[in-house]
């Protein structure tokens, strides 16, 4: 029997950093939230662990191949084990859930996230692949479906916050911050000979793989400021980057009197997650606090789009709209597997991602079937161009 003075959660993701992280917050409050479904993609281990910790009705497995294993462990707590990507498209759409958390890492969040949305769950999104590749198709149904779409993402949990008490107001323009990654300054020659393990030494946030690469490359504030158009209804120009390498100041709203708000912390992912949870209300939490003396100097710098190409191709695809977006998350997505193989260089990332851009035919009003089309296309694409490079 579920609690109705609870929100009961579904995380997709469970295992990753944020994932993990929206564990740490439910636990913490126990009167507020319930986990009613998990779900991994591989790491059966973690996944049992927090069945077993947090007693979901659900958890699902998405690698078919650790099903047993997961079953065999879960079956005796009377919770129901499914595996598979179609099982996580159904098993979102569950009655018993209020908000679904999109966790997972990339493009593989769009289906599951329409599916939420379908079913009329409120989506906390992480997942900011999502709007990066359709985010027209998502605020569309979103609306219709009157689902809010709560941004979990650090930068945009900040400009949320900021617009608090002020929806009547227009936004003259956002200014989203960059920490400006673990090659911030560096020349184009230095990043010809960078390795993933200098990319994945981020200065101020531990993340996943992925978008630590995103973040060394500039793409994850590409991917962003993406996301921001479509989270806020926002035009290209409206959309300023700025780097703020101490991470302090996550985001700004400049209204039109010219004032500007900014949101500020530590920077600590389970603030963002919380609030997206537990919005409109702001629950107690221990987390460190910020103590402005002990940042007596808090910098800002213009961000290098020529030396970070990948920032300049996603104002690009923005410009461009339709389906360019989505071609530009599925290139990367494969370029940044690769470079995570060892196969190509950092330099080689957006050369990947332009050469799709060049070739990939234009859709101006994708269908969810143009996206698929323009996903799989891309990725062949991007697959042989990394074939000639190796
Ligand atoms: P991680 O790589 O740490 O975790 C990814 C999670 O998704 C894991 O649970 C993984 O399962 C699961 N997963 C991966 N692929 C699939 C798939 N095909 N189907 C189902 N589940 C899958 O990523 P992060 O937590 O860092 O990032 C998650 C999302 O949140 C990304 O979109 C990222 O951009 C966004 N985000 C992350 C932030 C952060 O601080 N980490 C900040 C802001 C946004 P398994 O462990 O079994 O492989």
């Amino acid at each position: 029997m579920t609690n109705p003075q609870k929100r009961h959660i579904a995380i997709l993701g469970s295992t990753g950093s944020i994932g993990t992280q929206a564990i740490d917050v439910i636990r913490a409050h126990p009167d507020a939230f319930e986990v009613e479904v998990l779900v991994a993609n591989t790491n059966a281990d973690l996944l049992i662990e927090q069945a077993a910790l947090v007693r979901p009705n659900v958890v699902v497995i998405c690698n078919e191949d650790r099903y047993d294993q997961v079953f065999a462990a879960l079956d005796p707590l009377g919770i129901k084990v499914y595996a598979g990507a179609k099982a996580v498209a159904s098993v979102v759409q569950m009655d018993s859930i209020d908000i679904v958390l999109t966790a997972m890492v990339g493009y593989a969040g769009l289906l599951p996230t329409i599916k939420a949305i379908e079913a009329g769950k409120h989506i906390a999104l992480a997942n900011k692949e999502t709007l990066v590749v359709a985010g027209e198709l998502i605020t569309r149904l979103a609306q219709e479906k009157g689902v809010s779409i709560l941004p979990v993402d650090s930068e945009h949990s900040a400009i949320f916050q900021c617009l608090a008490g002020e929806f009547h107001n227009p936004i003259e323009k956002i200014i989203l911050t960059a920490s400006g990654g673990p090659f911030r300054g560096k020349s184009r020659d230095f990043l010809k000979t960078v390795t993933k393990a200098q990319a994945l030494k981020h200065p101020n946030w531990t993340m996943g793989a992925k978008i630590t690469i995103d973040s060394a490359t500039l793409m994850n504030k590409g991917l962003e400021v993406i996301e921001a158009k479509w989270l806020f209804g926002l035009e290209p120009a409206q959309i300023e980057v700025v780097v703020h390498p101490q991470s302090i100041i996550h985001s700004m709203v400049q209204f039109r009197d010219g004032s500007i708000k900014a949101q500020m912390g530590l920077p600590d992912m389970r603030l963002p997650i919380q609030y997206a949870l537990a919005y409109p209300n702001r629950l107690t939490s221990d987390f460190p606090r910020f103590d402005f003396l002990n940042y007596p100097s808090l910098t800002f710098e213009q961000a290098d789009r020529e030396t970070f190409r990948n920032l300049q191709l996603a104002f690009d695809a923005l410009e461009r709209g339709g389906n360019v977006p989505c071609i530009v998350n599925a290139a990367n997505e494969v370029a940044v597997a690769a470079f995570l193989h060892d196969e190509i260089g950092f330099l080689e990332i957006s050369e990947i991602i332009e050469e799709g851009m060049q070739k990939v035919s234009y859709v101006a009003h994708p269908t969810y079937e143009d996206y698929v089309r323009t996903d799989e296309e891309t990725r062949r694409i991007a697959t042989a161009r990394i074939k000639s490079l190796v």
